[in-house]
């Protein structure tokens, strides 16, 4: 072995900046320690296991490692045993297998990718070797968890309105699809406020549209308050919105719009230019035991026109 060496901290931490955990798992205490220390002093936060059940045991229980360092041969659960296990279990992060096996015939190490390795190294550990190996771990570790990190920011621009941050359109109606779908089956309440902002034409007209796009995300933080955590409120169109409420029952399907209009009727709108007098009418729709989408949105439709038609700021409820 060569001597310790510390150069390994500072590429240690992962691209969330934490440390990178690694699990040894080796039933020899020595070889164990050596490691434990080795990697340690290398900046990475160690966890040991003395075999492949107590490392799954210690995932299960600590949580998720990005890298394992496993002996080959152990008493109770092999390292062979204990990557197919790994591989088995696609809940967590992609975890990164180095077998550590005094065997280098070749039909072992093809025994061991098999097994869903990743890399192997061979004894006695040569501590470079061991060093450039788990770096190659980490390459793909930090590769894994960026592709996961951008397919979520991914999901999250196909769902989600680039304005307000509410649900998109899309996003929206699928939600009202599985929420009436969802009253159907254990025919339980639902509650459809469609809400559209009065004149909204004329606060671009005088103020700009950049004062119109302030005046929309603020709608779509006073509606965010004005609803309950389990509700869904979307953008539905350029000054539309919807809000889905599960479990909503007719009788407080009125206080809900009641509650939305005086949030944004109540206080004007602060902005960069000057403060807005802005209103809101609604329509409401209460449904129980499901209907047909086109049906809900129809109806909510007609409420809101009936509520502009009154003169609008104010709310109009339908139960269907
Ligand atoms: P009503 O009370 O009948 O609803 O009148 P209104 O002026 O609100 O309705 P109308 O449908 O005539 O106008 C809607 C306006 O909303 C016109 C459009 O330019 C504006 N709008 C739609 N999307 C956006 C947006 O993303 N930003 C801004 N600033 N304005 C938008
Ligand atoms: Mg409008
Ligand atoms: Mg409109």
């Amino acid at each position: 072995m060569t001597g310790l060496d510390c150069s390994g901290a500072r590429g240690a931490a992962t691209d969330a900046g934490t440390r990178l955990k690694v699990l040894v798992v080796d039933d020899d205490p020595i070889q164990r320690r050596q490691l434990e220390v080795t990697l340690g002093r290398w900046g990475y936060e160690v966890r040991t296991a003395r075999d492949g059940r107590e490392a799954l045991h210690l995932m299960s229980e600590e949580g998720p490692v990005q890298i394992v360092v496993a002996d080959w041969m152990m008493p109770e659960m092999d390292g062979i045993e204990l990557c197919r296990r790994i591989r088995g279990n696609e809940s967590h992060p992609y975890v990164y297998v180095i077998l550590v096996t005094s065997r280098d015939r070749r039909d072992d190490i093809v025994t061991g990718l098999d097994a869903g390795a990743d890399d192997y190294l061979t004894k006695p550990i040569h501590h470079g070797e061991l060093q450039a190996r788990i770096a190659a771990g980490k390459r793909i570790v930090d590769l894994q968890s960026r592709l996961l990190a951008a397919q979520e920011q991914l999901q999250i621009e196909a769902t989600h309105d680039a304005l307000t941050g509410l649900w998109n359109r899309r996003a929206i109606l699928e939600n009202l699809q599985r929420e009436i779908v969802r009253s159907g089956r254990q025919g339980t309440a639902l509650t459809v406020v469609m809400a559209d902002l009065d004149h909204f034409k004329h606060i671009n007209d005088t103020h700009g549209h950049p004062i119109g796009d302030a005046a929309l995300r603020e709608t779509a933080l006073r509606l965010g308050g004005a609803t309950r955590p389990y509700d869904f409120v979307g953008r539905y169109g350029g000054e539309e919105f919807l809000i889905v409420a599960p479990g909503l029952e007719a009788s407080g399907a009125s206080e809900l719009a009641e509650r939305v209009r005086n949030r944004i009727a109540g206080t004007p709108f602060v902005t960069s230019g000057p403060s807005l007098s802005v209103t809101l009418s609604l329509g409401a729709v209460s449904l129980r035991g499901g209907a047909e989408v086109e049906r809900v949105l129809a109806a909510a439709d007609a409420a809101l026109y009936e509520a502009k038609a009154a003169g609008r700021n104010t709310s109009r409820l339908k139960e269907i």
